[in-house]
């Protein structure tokens, strides 16, 4: 059966996520162990993580922090009181046969994800809750040919759960929910947010309804989408597999289906019916906590701006245009030169285009982090200073003091007088090179005098070959008129 536009239009798709996201700590989230990315298998791995007869977990603090500034990024309400539950299956990754998790009271619950809709308006995506539990071990399959292997050292490592409503209509919209997830946790610091190295995963609810339904259609569960845009082609499959379905008088099964990026299609992987029965029952062996308003306070502290505040405030205060703002916000070491540039200058626009400009193209071209980038916000704003007092040239900043700071970075202006570099305006001396201009080209004098204003561009010329480039180009402009004109 083919798709048409027409019937697609008479369905209203239903999306929502969850989202898992592995948090950037020292040590795991009920142990001691370190948690590292890429160690050499089971090495990170004690009797606590095993969970063996007799250990104890105890409570990782830099997690709750992480979990409650996602939190507060999102506006969610943190629980004062938090237990702990187990969630018991067998699996071999998972060697103590159940994750510690928070089923009943959630760190965090309600808040919003704000993203753009397909008008440009702005739409809140609102989050059910966030939890903290822990992730599982590893199971290798493509190593060796007849067995399975095991790596531990990801048991136990701290993640949090971001839950959302199921108000995501469009698989677009999916993909911008997830990029602003990405770019939150970055800013903040909790997650590396690589979706292919999996320390953030996420697993896609979908169903569909006929517009204007008063009730949800079946939904099935998405998995193993190792990017953004997979996720946003899983849903996109998913979408248009339901709709035909539905037309062709089939029932949506509830079950969990396994998406596969070189076919791009989803198989089903297990029924819900035969759903797992996670027996949930309070975690024994650890305390419940409280969050104190006091210790929300002072993780609130740590905060860095956060990219929509960056955003709405460059675009409303600062006046610049929204593709701007986006490219500046988009990443945070970016967002907070640019913070730093403008502590110096208040030329927004150009210090905005130097950043996005000439320093990323160098940053990318080396390929390094702005964290190395050898000039500092400072020197970047006197440089664009430099440039609006017209003591240089904006060609000649770019093509001859940006590289000269990157090869030896000091204050612009300094590098310029020892270069030579500065525009004069200094009348005297302009009016001297002038004078050596109307002495060497009498014939195209005469022509201008005589009112072929054209030539001013090649009496220009000569005199800014005279000057080296320094003359002041308006003081030189008013010269040659006043002496010739
Ligand atoms: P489960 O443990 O069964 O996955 P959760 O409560 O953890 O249940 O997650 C449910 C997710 O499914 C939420 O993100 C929610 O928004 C989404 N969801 C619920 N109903 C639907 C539906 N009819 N269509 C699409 N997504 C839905
Ligand atoms: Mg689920």
């Amino acid at each position: 059966m083919e798709l048409t536009q027409e019937i697609r239009d008479k369905y209203q798709p239903v999306i929502g996520l969850e989202v898992h996201a592995q948090m950037l700590t020292k040590t795991k989230a009920y142990s001691n162990d370190i948690n590292e990315y890429g160690a050499a298998p089971n090495t990170n791995v004690s009797a606590i993580s095993l969970g063996h007869p007799g250990t104890l977990p105890r409570m990782n603090k830099q997690t709750i922090n992480y979990a409650i500034k996602m939190g507060l990024a999102i506006g969610s309400e943190i629980a004062e009181y938090q237990s702990f539950d187990r969630k018991n299956y067998f699996y071999p990754d998972l060697p103590k046969g159940y994750q510690i998790t928070q089923d009943i009271t959630p760190i965090c619950t309600g808040g919003e994800v704000v993203i753009k809709d397909a008008e440009g308006n702005e739409k809140g995506i609102r989050i059910t809750r966030i939890h903290m539990e822990e992730d599982a071990g590893k199971s290798i399959h493509d190593i060796d040919p007849f067995n399975t292997l095991i790596d531990l050292n990801r048991a136990g490592v701290p993640l949090i759960e971001i839950v959302s409503e199921p108000d995501i209509a469009t698989s677009q919209e999916a993909y911008d929910y997830l990029t602003e997830i990405r770019k939150l946790v970055r800013y903040l610091d909790i997650c590396d947010g690589n979706m292919e190295e999996g320390s953030l995963r996420c697993d896609a609810n979908i169903s569909v309804m006929l517009k204007g339904a008063k009730e949800y259609g079946q939904r099935v569960e998405v998995k193993n989408m190792n990017s953004i845009r997979n996720v946003q082609r899983a849903i996109e499959h998913e979408i248009e597999r339901h709709i035909i379905a539905i037309e062709k008088g089939e029932k949506i099964a509830q079950e969990t289906r396994n998406y596969n990026a070189l076919t791009n299609e989803t198989t089903a992987m297990r029924s819900k019916e035969a759903a797992n029965d996670y027996r949930f029952f309070p975690e024994p062996d650890l305390q419940p906590i409280r969050v104190t308003q006091d210790h929300i306070d002072k993780v609130k502290e740590g905060m860095p701006p956060l990219p929509n505040y960056l955003f709405k405030r460059y675009t409303n205060e600062l006046k610049l245009s929204e593709y701007d703002a986006g490219i500046l916000t988009d990443q945070k070491e970016i967002a907070l030169y640019f913070e730093e540039v403008i502590k110096t200058t208040s030329n927004y626009k150009s210090a905005a285009n130097w950043v996005m400009g000439d320093m990323k193209s160098y940053l990318n071209a080396q390929a390094i982090p702005v964290s190395e980038f050898q000039i500092t916000p400072e020197q970047l704003g006197e440089l664009v200073n430099l440039i609006d007092e017209g003591k240089v040239s904006h060609n000649l900043a770019s093509q001859k003091i940006f590289p000269a700071m990157l090869e030896n970075p000091g204050n612009p202006e300094k590098i310029a007088a020892d270069n030579d570099w500065l525009q004069s305006n200094d009348g005297n001396e302009i009016e001297g090179f002038l004078d050596e201009v109307i002495a060497e080209n009498p014939a195209e004098v005469e022509r201008f005098k005589n009112g072929e204003k054209k030539l001013m561009g090649f009496l220009m010329g000569q005199l800014m070959k005279k000057s080296r480039g320094k003359a002041d180009p308006k003081m030189a402009t008013q010269l040659i008129n006043k002496k010739l004109g």
